[in-house]
């Protein structure tokens, strides 16, 4: 075929690509429409040290154990002639293993046939090692913060036990200031008790769990009611509910999250306003929306995202009582089960939780 001479304006756009593509720390490639030739590779050549048209490139960039994935996401993209984005390790020009965010998109004839396909590959590798070292970080601070709770819940019990036992056995011999110490040692103990078993609970909640079956809604609803029932009495409370759905994820979890949730709606009511709870959900998209809707006092807007963080709260323990733990605890939970949670509420006149779990 006779070569047609580039005319000005296709040169300039040539020259425009090339200085694209060297000013970017990109590379940009070019593949045959099943991916199975790489027609050419520009830019800096952090992955190959060719431009060349190079059939093997799979076992030659792509490591052994990698390529029945990355083939897959490939097949996926030309069959749904869609654009083709994955996140894989690859073999680069100096022989080390690094990592590739690969961006790739398909160019289509009149027809719609895939003629080719331009792709870009950022070299990721600092990421994801700063990524691993900061997974491998909180897994270790995981597995200290658990063994440590773990070992600090039963001196912390034997503590509380035994000034409980000391305030009772000697309150006719000791004097009023005697007296008021070890009870208030007592009140002590019996904090830090709760704090820690609060504080397991979070850290357990972090240990991943497969969930392999579905988990009724209803049962675990009935659970937490159950658990609170001498508050609801002592409350004067009503909590009601409306049909709900099976969902993914272990059965005491979701028990933890209506436990807190319920538990707060009744520990924050409004002062001569019985409280009255209503759990409701609905299913779309494959994702259960519940929410646990209060009379309570409210939670003003800008506090709204913050009582979710560890330790957060906003009333003395004088007004009421808590760690600061519930809220974060069911955030860990619902974020661990693929779901979200937020507040709506107005103040003085309730709040409403919602949350989401795959069912
Ligand atoms: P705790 O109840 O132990 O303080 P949580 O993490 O469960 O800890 O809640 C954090 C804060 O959010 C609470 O201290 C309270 O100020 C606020 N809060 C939680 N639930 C409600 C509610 N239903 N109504 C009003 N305020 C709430």
């Amino acid at each position: 075929m006779k070569e047609v001479p580039l005319s000005g304006e296709i040169i300039r756009s040539e020259e425009r690509f090339r200085a694209f593509v060297l000013a970017s720390s990109d590379v940009v490639y070019q593949m045959s429409p099943d991916w199975s030739e790489m027609r050419h590779l520009w830019g800096k050549y952090f992955i190959a040290d060719t431009t060349e048209a190079t059939k093997g490139w799979i076992e030659k960039y792509i490591l052994p154990e990698d390529r029945p994935f990355v083939m897959a996401a490939i097949q996926r993209a030309i069959e749904t002639k869609s654009v083709f984005e994955l996140e894989h390790r690859v073999i680069r020009v100096d022989g080390t293993v690094g990592w590739t965010f690969s961006r790739a998109i398909p160019i289509c004839d009149a027809n719609g046939e895939i003629q080719e396909w331009f792709g870009a590959a950022s070299d990721i590798t600092e990421r994801k090692r700063a990524e691993e070292a900061l997974l491998r970080a909180n897994q270790d601070l995981e597995e200290f913060a658990y063994a440590t709770t773990h070992d600090l819940q039963e001196p912390a019990r034997t503590i509380r036990l035994f000034s409980d036992w000391l305030a009772k056995k000697y309150a006719a011999s000791l004097d009023g200031q005697a007296l008021d110490t070890l009870q208030l040692l007592a009140g002590c103990a019996s904090r830090m008790e709760t704090l820690i078993q609060d504080l397991f609970a979070y850290t357990q909640a972090g240990r991943s769990t497969r969930v392999t079956q579905r988990t009724e809604a209803t049962a675990c609803l009935k659970t937490a009611i159950r658990n609170l029932s001498a508050s609801i009495k002592e409350t004067e409370g009503t909590v009601t509910f409306d049909p709900l759905p099976s969902v993914k994820i272990q059965r005491t979890r979701l028990e933890q999250v209506f436990q807190n949730l319920i538990g707060n709606a009744l520990k924050y009511r409004r002062p001569q306003v019985p409280p009255v709870v209503h759990v409701s959900a609905r299913v779309e998209d494959g994702v259960a929306h519940f929410i646990v809707a209060d009379n309570g006092i409210g939670i003003e807007e800008q506090y709204r995202e913050h009582i979710f963080g560890l330790f957060k709260r906003l009333h003395g323990s004088g007004a009421y009582s808590g760690t600061g733990i519930g809220l974060s605890l069911c955030r860990r939970i619902i974020e661990r089960n693929h779901g979200q949670i937020w507040v709506e509420s107005k103040v003085g006149e309730g709040s409403r939780f919602h949350f989401t779990v795959p069912v």
